[in-house]
């Protein structure tokens, strides 16, 4: 195949041009995006070498090279990882699939031109390789996939094109050419062929990356060497390995610091953003394992889609095994990213077997109590924290209450529910709680599609009126979890729309009900009468003591479905 152009995709291109004439202040983050790819693809061959023997590929010496040439004005990045055939370089270098990417450009549209939101987005999104265009006016990539004899050459400038070539004579892995912008190699502070930028770049961004990242060494820097003088191959240096390498989880607390451990959440979840919260947790005796977790600052656009991948990832005894290990994360904590390295499993473990292990699900149980757990410290100890945790992920959490009852408890109790107390701020059940009015047993709630409707609805009026709080449950989870979830702190869960109300102190109670009686008996011909108009429509027509503006209301028994589930169920046909 000779040498093809194509265009890149619209979304691709409006990219580039941002990148190309990029303000974001904070370029050297393309060496992170380029070095943490060429992690992944040496996590990869690594992987399809354990699993294929057949497989061919050499890898006795994985690393990354960064190679500067100052005359060229180019930075190369190599990796004997696992490369790209020539489709998948048009797949994945040419066209955005990736969801982060995707979502980046769709707030974007949305923020419009200023250049400050465009700058807080990148931040947010990040946008991997095409970050190279940020400090190069162009880029060659050039790659063989493991097991393929044929390489593919793919080059552009970034501005509406890209050239693909098949070449015979590419090494396995992938090297990714950057020629420099003029500007960038003019100002000491931006000149990536400097091997002093270079070797902080990689301290700050990439040192727990577990390969080794060398830097060639480069004839000494001298002003006036002589021209034609030849490097001596006996006296050439050893290159110089750039990052320590050191497992971040493996390490104790006060050896590493919070940004250290916000670049491994970068990696790991390809967010540009730092984490809300970084959980530690160490467990030894007979199944020794380490784990690193977070807490992501926003939910992903994706949370909440089929196919969402969640899970962290794996290693046994610092070697990657997999990413996105749903055996160890339920799936209301989806949202939750980091790293499991376990002692005692075998190199070869499947999906399939860890889902059935017997460890794995002690790890699973204590991982998801540890978060849960650290939830609750963020409660009292980072309020304004918590708040963004629960305005992010609070919906996800409440499916534990359905999915976990081991944990439903822990999960009530680091909820927070919209409620009538409050136009603005959302309560926690403990704060509802301590509000509940002398002889109120309950905890009052509805369920509904907005809080406008819930709060218009006949059904709060003598809660309104006598002043007693109701939660107001707007999500559809609500509807199907408050039926399971009887309790809290001993206190039952209310709906204001079912069966009786009783309202008020025994006192009140019994005026109540000798005035309920002699009405009961003034109105019973009324009531007769209404139940037989109404025989094919209602069960039974009765007095209320729910009401104080409105004539009338529908309500269900105790037991029997709310009229919002009345309406799930018909609508899927039932
Ligand atoms: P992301 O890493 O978030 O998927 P990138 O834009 O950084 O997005 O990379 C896009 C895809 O291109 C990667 O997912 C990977 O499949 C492929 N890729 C990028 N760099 C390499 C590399 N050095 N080796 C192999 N594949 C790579
Ligand atoms: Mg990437």
């Amino acid at each position: 195949m000779s040498t093809e152009t194509f265009e890149f995709q619209v979304e691709a291109r409006q990219l580039l041009q941002m990148m190309i004439h990029s303000i974001y202040s904070n370029k050297d983050v393309f060496l992170r995006e380029l070095v943490s790819n060429a992690s992944d693809a040496l996590d990869k061959l690594r992987l399809e070498a354990l699993r294929d023997d057949s497989l061919g590929a050499d890898v006795s010496d994985l690393h990354i090279a960064l190679e500067t040439d100052p005359q060229a004005r180019t930075l190369t990045v190599r990796d004997n990882g696992i490369g790209m055939s020539r489709a998948e370089v048009v797949e994945l270098i040419g066209t955005i699939a990736n969801s982060g990417t995707a979502s980046f450009l769709r707030e974007l549209k949305e923020a419009g031109d200023s250049s400050a939101a465009t700058q807080g987005l990148i931040g947010q999104f990040g946008v991997g390789f095409y970050s190279s265009f940020m400090v190069a006016d162009e880029v060659t990539l050039l790659t063989r996939r493991a097991g393929e004899s044929q390489g593919t050459r793919w080059t552009s400038s970034g501005e509406g094109t890209y050239t693909v070539e098949t070449v015979d004579d590419a090494p396995q892995g992938t090297s990714i050419v950057l020629r420099l912008k003029p500007a960038d190699t003019e100002d000491q502070l931006y000149d990536y062929t400097s091997p002093w930028k270079l070797r902080e770049i990689v301290k700050r961004y990439s040192d727990f990356i577990t390969w080794p990242i060398r830097m060639a060494a480069r004839p000494a820097e001298q002003p006036d060497a002589e021209a034609d003088a030849e490097p001596d191959p006996g006296t050439e240096a050893e290159p110089e390995t750039l990052n320590s390498m050191k497992a971040l989880w493996a390490r104790s607390r006060d050896e590493v610091t919070d940004e250290e451990y916000h670049e491994l959440y970068k990696h790991i979840s390809h967010d540009w953003t730092d984490p809300l919260e970084t959980i530690r947790l160490q467990a030894e005796g007979t199944f020794e394992y380490q784990a690193l977790l977070f807490i992501p600052a926003h939910a992903p656009q994706d949370l909440f889609l089929q196919g969402y991948k969640r899970g962290v990832q794996l290693y046994v005894k610092r070697v990657f095994i997999m990413d996105d290990c749903e055996a160890l994360m339920p799936q209301y904590l989806r949202f939750v990213k980091g790293v499991v390295d376990a002692q005692d499993l075998s190199l070869n473990v499947s999906r399939e077997i860890l889902q059935q292990d017997r460890q794995i699900q002690l790890m699973h149980r204590r991982l998801a109590k540890k978060v849960l757990s650290t939830v609750k410290d963020m409660m009292s100890a980072h309020p304004e924290r918590y708040a963004t945790f629960w305005r992010e992920f609070g919906r996800v959490l409440k499916e534990g209450l359905l999915g976990d009852p081991e944990n439903r408890d822990a999960i009530l109790g680091v909820s927070s529910f919209a409620t009538t107390h409050d136009k603005d701020q959302p309560t926690t059940l403990a704060q509802y709680v301590e509000r509940m009015k002398d002889g109120q047993e309950h905890i009052y709630y509805l369920t509904g599609e907005s809080r406008q409707t819930i709060e218009n609805s006949p059904h709060m009026e003598a809660f309104q009126a006598r002043g007693i709080e109701v939660l107001l449950l707007t999500d559809p989870v609500d509807e199907v979890w408050v039926d399971t979830a009887p309790q809290f702190d001993g206190k039952e869960f209310r709906s204001v729309a079912k069966g009786e109300v009783d309202l008020g102190t025994e006192e009140e109670k019994q005026q109540a009900d000798t005035e309920r009686e002699q009405q009961q008996e003034q109105y019973a011909p009324l009531l007769t009468w209404m139940a037989a108009q109404l025989a094919d429509q209602v069960k039974e027509v009765r007095l209320s003591s729910r009401l104080t503006v409105s004539p009338a209301c529908v309500v269900t028994d105790t037991h029997d479905v709310t009229p919002a589930l009345e309406n799930l169920y018909r609508a899927m046909g039932q």
